[in-house]
This record gives C-alpha cells, structure tokens and sequence, in this order.
C-alpha cells in the first residue's frame, strides 16, 4: 500500500468518525422533552425568585390577596411560557431555567398561550 492509499483511508475514517460525534447530540434531542423535564430539579416554593412571582405548586393555593392579578383556570400547563410536554406533571419553564414547573401551577408571570 503506497503513502498515498494510507492517507485516504485514513481521511475516509476520520469523516467518519466526525459523522459519528455529529449524530450524538441529534440523537439526544431525539429523545425528546419529557426525558429532558423529567431530569430538571423542582422548583421550589421557597426560592426566592418564586416567592417574588408569587410561584405555587398547586394555583388554587395563590395568595390572591397579593396576587389580584390572578383568575380561575390559569395553570402553568396553559401559560405561554411553559416548556412542558402535555399530560407531565412537571416542565421547564421559561421565567425559572433549570427547573420545573408543576403543570397545575401558577406564578405572577402567567400569559395566555397563543391559539
Ligand atoms: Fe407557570 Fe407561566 Fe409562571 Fe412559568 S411563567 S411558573 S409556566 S405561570
């Protein structure tokens, strides 16, 4: 085999391999978002950027009395701002990034989904 095989062969291999590192992360995101919400930390009620926004877990707890702004039937599952799959009970939120939501949850930044 002349140099000149050797290095095609090895040119040949190393596109391969950068096929094979590319393909990786694709097949990650394959996977999905509920994978994804499933792994971030729950946000907790007590963090202080939740506290601020008035964050529950559950909307029929708000605390209405600081939070007027609030109206029956807005869950964090309808807000625009909820990156979570439908039907999980738990979801990125755009406000608070790596952690999750509770889809029956309410904050003070809550917008109606479009559509
Ligand atoms: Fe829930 Fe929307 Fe507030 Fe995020 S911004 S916590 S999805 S109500």
């Amino acid at each position: 085999m002349s140099d000149r095989d050797t290095n095609t062969g090895r040119r040949s291999f190393l596109k391969l391999g950068a096929v094979s590192v590319a393909a990786v992360p694709l097949a990650s995101l394959a996977v999905g978002k509920v994978a994804w919400a499933e792994e971030l930390p729950q946000l907790e009620e007590s963090d202080p950027q939740a506290q601020g926004l008035g964050y529950v877990h559950d909307a029929t707890q708000v605390d209405t009395s600081k939070f007027t702004k609030y109206a029956e039937g807005q869950l964090c599952s309808n807000c625009q701002l909820y990156q979570g799959a439908e039907g999980e009970e738990w979801g990125p939120c755009a406000i608070f990034p790596g952690k999750g939501v509770n889809a029956n949850g309410w904050c003070s930044a809550w917008v109606a989904k479009a559509g």
